[in-house]
């Protein structure tokens, strides 16, 4: 018998967990539609017809279900679809081509969609390349339904299933993930694909943007997904099931401990508290915030209102999406950052133009500024939402102080037009910045006297101090987050916010990472604001280490020269005096460790 040899496939992880078991390939793979030929055009037209209604239909339910189950922001994918399924200037020319070339009519539809597809590819605007998802979902559904190809369903197969296809619709995503110990493969998709963000709402652990080697998976093979890491592992070892049975029960047993600890407070073992607070992106996360046992949300990035869309949202879009989240966290702490806009994420409707250097152009509170229409309808919004629960405004990308200046006369203007609509809010909203350029850092003393927090966004921090853009593969390992300049901003910032009796946390993914958990409340950090999945963990740090420890271990990195001798102390450090915590730290930093 042949003894399948063990193959290692390496994609994007779009949303975590691990799954052992058995693949499902879809082969649902519009590439191998052929230009079929038809007897009866006529006949093919009214059957393509009824097809597209009927995909329509469909489309329009599971918006409708989307809107009450997930939230608007989900929703918005189904209805862009709709629009697709539902364009009479595209169904005419299927129509046309049907009857005058007398092709079958899913090879005519993937035969348009393709060239549109191509045009959007082609495009510099992140909004039109988005759409190319919406049609290739409308076409799959379409090539599907012509063919009669069967709905996915999953009900004769048993155990932990990962399914396997080139390319998988949200609504795909939407229907299996009923099932219980799924997990998800696909050969297209990016990490901001909505397949992707459906995906990591569901809590179905998935891997994407496998490439061409999704197609080397068949039905029946033996898989492990670890949507940690995106990493794909078809026919493992027996070395490398057992490796993964221990992930899946480490991660269990943390589970379990990690959930005793959610209604308990965030308290060192010598008695300070730090927040454990959480990031979000969507309106639709205050629910997985709630159940984490975060004390807060830290940071709401709002330009995910754009997600979906091509124009700014309205005032009233806007309200509801604050005034819900706010209502939701029942008057716990709801820091809201201003839109966070970059150059590559500028709406139509924005005046976009091209940068060659988005990171370090007209970005955040510089394209606010610039477009105080914009900007005061947000700042509106947030204003009225404000008394519905405990909000903090937060203005992301401070480099100068006239920024703030200038945003706090802005706020005072649009309170007194709310005044005048006699909308009533709180006396005092605080008002807290970023401190993710350095040179903010550099003048933090002068800032804090201008607002009540600071936030050290360390994504930000990172690059712009070490001057390595925060996406870029091929300089990876020179972002390093314990850069001893990023650690002595830090504590500049930090030193300068208590002088000023002012709180400090951070947002920065540097949050989430348990190690650098200890050294930043060892550096004084009062709040660590990460992905609400990490709340746990990072009660679990805290309510094992002692402050004056902790606070002795970063002293001393504040010595060291580089990255890798600080990292190199720290692991050593830590085993050493906070032993307890080891497990915690080797389960989360598998993935930036290796
Ligand atoms: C940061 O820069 O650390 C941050 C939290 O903001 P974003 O990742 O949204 O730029
Ligand atoms: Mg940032």
């Amino acid at each position: 018998m042949d003894i399948l040899k063990e193959e290692n496939f390496y994609g994007i992880p779009a949303s975590p967990g691990i799954i052992i078991g058995k693949a499902r390939s879809l082969a649902r793979d519009f590439e191998n539609v052929q230009p079929d030929p038809i007897a009866d055009p006529q006949l093919e037209i009214k059957t393509f017809r009824e097809a597209i209604l009927l995909i329509k239909k469909s489309l329009e339910k599971t918006a409708d279900l989307v809107l009450n189950r997930m939230g608007p922001e989900y929703a918005r994918i189904f209805e862009a679809q709709v629009l697709i399924a539902g364009d009479e200037i595209w169904n005419k020319k299927i129509d046309e081509r049907i009857a005058r070339e007398k092709i079958c009519a899913e090879y005519i539809y993937y035969d348009e969609a393709i060239k549109v597809i191509h045009n959007l590819d082609l495009s510099r605007d992140a909004y039109l390349k988005e759409r190319i998802q919406d049609i290739q979902a409308v076409m799959a559904r379409l090539v599907s339904r012509m063919r009669g190809d069967k709905q996915i369903t999953l009900k004769s197969i048993e155990g932990p299933t990962v399914v396997v296809a080139r390319y998988l619709s949200p609504g795909d995503i939407l229907a299996l993930s009923v099932r219980k110990n799924l997990g998800f493969v696909t050969g297209a998709g990016g990490p901001t694909s909505h397949a992707a963000l459906m995906a990591k709402s569901l809590s179905v652990p998935a891997v994407i943007g496998l490439g061409p080697d999704a197609d080397k998976i068949t039905s029946a093979a033996e898989i492990i997904i670890d949507g940690y890491k995106g990493i794909v592992v078809l026919n493992p070892s027996k070395g490398s099931i057992k490796f993964y049975r221990n992930e899946i029960k480490t991660e269990s047993n943390l589970r379990k401990q990690l959930a005793e600890l959610k209604s308990k407070p965030a308290i060192t073992r010598d008695g300070v508290h730090i927040n454990v607070l959480a990031n979000i992106e969507l309106p639709t996360e205050v629910s997985g915030v709630l159940a984490s046992g975060a004390s807060g949300i830290g940071l709401y990035r709002t330009e995910y209102l754009f997600l979906t869309r091509s124009s700014f949202p309205t005032f009233d879009e806007q309200y509801a999406a604050y005034s819900s989240i706010l209502r939701k966290m029942k008057g716990r702490p709801v820091v809201i950052r201003t839109f966070d806009l970059g150059g590559d994420k500028v709406p139509d409707s924005g005046g976009r133009h091209f940068e060659t250097n988005p990171f370090l152009g007209w970005r955040a509170i510089r394209f606010c500024l610039d477009r105080p229409d914009v900007f005061k309808i947000q700042l509106k919004a947030l204003l009225k939402a404000s008394s519905c629960g405990n909000l903090s405004i937060m203005i992301p990308m401070i480099s100068n102080i006239d920024e703030i200046t200038t945003t706090k006369k802005l706020l005072e203007e649009c309170k007194e037009e709310l005044r005048a609509e006699k909308i009533k809010m709180p006396e005092k909203i605080p008002l807290g910045i970023m401190l993710e350029v350095p040179s903010a850092v550099i003048i933090a003393e002068h800032l804090a006297r201008e607002v009540d927090f600071f936030s050290i966004g360390t994504n930000d921090l990172i690059q712009y101090t070490l001057a390595v853009d925060r996406d870029h593969q091929l300089i990876s390992k020179l972002y390093q987050s314990f850069h001893p300049s990023v650690l002595r901003l830090i504590k500049m910032s930090v030193q300068a916010a208590h002088r000023h009796k002012m709180k400090v946390s951070v947002c920065g993914e540097m949050a989430g990472d348990p190690l650098a958990a200890v050294l930043l409340i060892g550096l004084g950090v009062d709040e660590l604001s990460a992905t609400y999945q990490t709340a746990g963990i990072l009660k679990k740090i805290i309510t094992s280490i002692r402050f004056s420890s902790a606070k002795k271990i970063a002293e001393k990195t504040l010595e060291m020269k580089s990255h890798d001798e600080i990292e190199r102390y720290m692991k050593k450090e830590v085993a050493c005096v906070f032993p307890d915590i080891m497990p915690v730290i080797h389960f989360s930093r598998r993935n930036s460790n290796g």
